[in-house]
């Protein structure tokens, strides 16, 4: 049950956004989007999980921060496409547990380590609101923006065509080098 509750212009840095608000089983989410769609068009999406100290606060620890200007600046050029941007802190555990997993790493565990140590799942990201969003917006075919062979699995699972999956080779730094591994080696990320 995915609830939309309203919409608004939002002028950003990399162009002129509409963002949408929903509600998803208590959780607020948003959509960003740019443009029209069709069922008929293949639409630039971006399905994003929330990442405060990244997309906030500039973080070197992961690379969502430049994964999402990297999405919006790919939209705001095409002239089209969405970014689902999904209240999931942390690959799901919130900021609070994401902060203790990164204290973890301090201490030399890598993600996929210090989250089981803290008694979550690795990844524990949930997609089931992705079809009634696609739904809503009248959206059938998408070129797909991700590295997570997870995401592609769910919007699958959500009856959603995917035309082509664009790779995000951005936000590498020295500060992240072993998470990104991580990343490629445990979650099997491309
Ligand atoms: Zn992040």
């Amino acid at each position: 049950m995915v609830t939309f509750i309203s919409s608004a212009k939002l002028p950003t840095h990399y162009g002129e956004f509409v963002v949408h608000v929903f509600v998803h089983d208590g959780q607020e989410h948003l959509a960003l989007t740019k443009g029209k769609f069709s069922a008929q068009n293949s639409v630039l999406t971006r399905i994003h999980s929330e990442c405060l100290t990244g997309d906030g606060l500039f973080s070197l620890r992961c690379d969502c921060g430049p994964q999402l200007q990297y999405a919006m600046q790919k939209i705001a050029k095409a002239g089209s496409g969405i970014i689902i941007y999904l209240r999931q802190e942390g690959r799901g555990i919130g900021l609070l547990e994401k902060i203790k997993a990164y204290a973890l790493q301090d201490q030399g565990l890598d993600t996929f380590d210090a989250n089981i140590q803290l008694g979550h799942l690795a990844d524990n990201r949930q997609y089931g609101m992705l079809a009634a969003v696609f739904q809503h917006f009248s959206i059938t075919k998408i070129d797909i923006m991700t590295n997570n062979p997870d995401k592609i699995a769910a919007i699958e699972k959500a009856g959603i065509q995917i035309n082509q999956r664009i790779a995000l080779k951005v936000g590498h730094n020295k500060h992240n080098q072993h998470y990104l591994k991580t990343k490629q080696d445990k979650f099997h990320h491309w």
